[in-house]
């Protein structure tokens, strides 16, 4: 078992990383930015270091300093959470380079999942359904360009190969936008992310985005826990996750997470992943792969019951999975709200001081967060500041929990998201399930 660790991150995911090694007995060391000195986790933690002042890249995102973290503390392994440097192909080589475990797959895996093409063609050849597409780069061909969209059919989809974060994508409705959109969408792709790279795919209209969380050991085990549905979105970021997905019966469940599971052995992947689909009239189009674990990873754990930080860890000290497939069973419902400083209105960051905070709490109700009375979200980072979970024998308890919980909840000094919500949990559509993902942003007249 990993003796000690360093948490390469902050806020909730940190505390939640945390707790998970108190639980085994890992030690822990946290590494903080001058403005981050009052975490929880910071707080509790065996160890902490300050890596550098408040922006992200001198200090989350300072390589050298964390690896310097480690060795000064004589942590033997480095947990990066989400965000910041957890799908860093050169972090993940450079960890172990430098002899320490990277906790999550080997590097190479990381680079070819955070290269669209390259992904899309580990997939296929893995037996994961995809967007029907170029299959491949685009050429300067205008012709054989022109070929391939109408082999594919309007509306395209132009996407850049380095992309992220819902950055360097256009939608094509006809013939006559195309070649244009293409060279646009290079020379954004160059700009952005030093790579012009652009691959075309079918432009689904009305899907909905569904997504398999698998764990994988290192001895070739490899297992699904179900999906979640993440399709209340905004700007492409999730707002409201839950598991399992609205209408995915037990005989889809199990058909696209052996799909899944099947190709993280065929691939040699290793830790907690997840792949990310569109779904529509039935059908399962594979997006992208995360090589870490998620922000909505709590609505999984609470109708599976494992702990996929635990998995992690063991995973990461060269166990073997805790569970086989035939182990894993859906159990009710659970929902969750991502609580983040903004203002409900127009969605602009709101950082300060927390005055007070009253968690809400009551049967099947968990709450994510690092934040207390006092505490100051400062300005830096995400707006995040903590993820609501209920949990209940189905999806209407599921969902009269949450609506009690939000009522429940008291955050004075800042402003939040819990008005939206609310509006959300109040929804007709839904309360009803399955709306796609435009859905939240035309409810919200944006
Ligand atoms: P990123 O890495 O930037 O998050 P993704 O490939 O995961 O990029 O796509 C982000 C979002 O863009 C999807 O959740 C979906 O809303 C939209 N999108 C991407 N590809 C398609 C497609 N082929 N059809 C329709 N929407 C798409």
């Amino acid at each position: 078992m990993l003796d000690k660790i360093v948490i390469a991150n902050r806020g909730e995911i940190a505390l939640r990383i945390l707790r998970a090694c108190s639980e085994l007995g890992i030690k822990t060391v946290a590494v903080h930015s001058t403005a981050d000195s009052e975490l929880k986790h910071v707080l509790l933690a065996d160890e902490s270091v300050c890596i550098g002042p408040p922006p992200s890249i001198d200090s989350y995102l300072n390589i050298p300093a964390l690896i310097s973290a480690a060795e000064i503390t004589d942590a033997v392994a480095i947990h990066p959470g989400y965000g910041f440097l957890s799908e860093n192909a050169d972090f993940a080589e450079r960890v172990e380079q430098s002899g320490f475990v990277f906790i999550g797959p080997k590097a190479e895996t990381i680079r070819i999942m955070g290269d669209k093409v390259a992904a899309i063609k580990a997939m296929k050849k893995a037996g994961v359904p995809c967007v029907p597409g170029s299959d491949g780069p685009l050429t300067d061909d205008a012709n054989l360009n022109l070929k391939v969209a109408r082999g594919i059919g309007y509306p395209i989809i132009i996407k850049a190969s380095g992309g992220g974060g819902g950055r360097g994508m256009r939608v094509v409705h006809s013939e006559s936008n195309l070649l244009n959109a293409i060279s646009l969408t290079k020379s954004e792709a160059a700009a952005a992310f030093a790579n012009d790279v652009v691959y075309m795919e079918k432009y689904l209209e009305t899907p909905r985005h569904v997504e398999i969380q698998v764990l994988s050991d290192s001895h070739g085990n490899a297992i699904h826990l179900g999906e979640r549905d993440c399709s209340m979105q905004r700007r492409h970021q999730k707002v409201v996750e839950e598991a399992p997905a609205p209408g995915i019966t037990e005989k889809v469940r199990k058909r696209i997470g052996k799909v899944c599971s099947d190709a993280c052995r065929d691939i040699g992947y290793r830790g907690a992943g997840t792949f990310e689909f569109l779904y529509e009239n039935g059908e399962f189009y594979f997006i992208e792969m995360n090589t870490r674990v998620q922000v909505e990873h709590p609505v999984t754990e609470m109708v599976t019951g494992v702990d996929i930080i635990r998995e992690q860890l063991l995973i990461a000290s060269g166990e073997k999975l805790s569970y086989k497939q035939e182990d894993i069973k859906i159990n009710g419902h659970a929902i969750e709200c991502r609580i983040n400083a903004e203002d409900p209105d127009n969605f602009m960051p709101c950082p300060g001081t927390i005055t007070e905070f009253h968690a809400p709490g009551g049967p099947g109700i968990r709450m994510d967060t690092h934040i207390y009375d006092n505490y100051r979200v400062p300005p830096y980072y995400d707006s995040m500041i903590g993820k609501l979970i209920a949990h209940g024998n189905d999806r209407e308890s599921a969902i009269n929990r949450m609506r009690t919980a939000l009522l429940e909840i008291y955050i004075e000094g800042i402003k939040t998201n819990i008005p939206l919500q609310q509006r959300i949990l109040d929804d007709a559509a839904f309360q009803a399930g399955g709306a796609n993902i435009h859905y939240l942003e035309k409810k919200l007249g944006l």
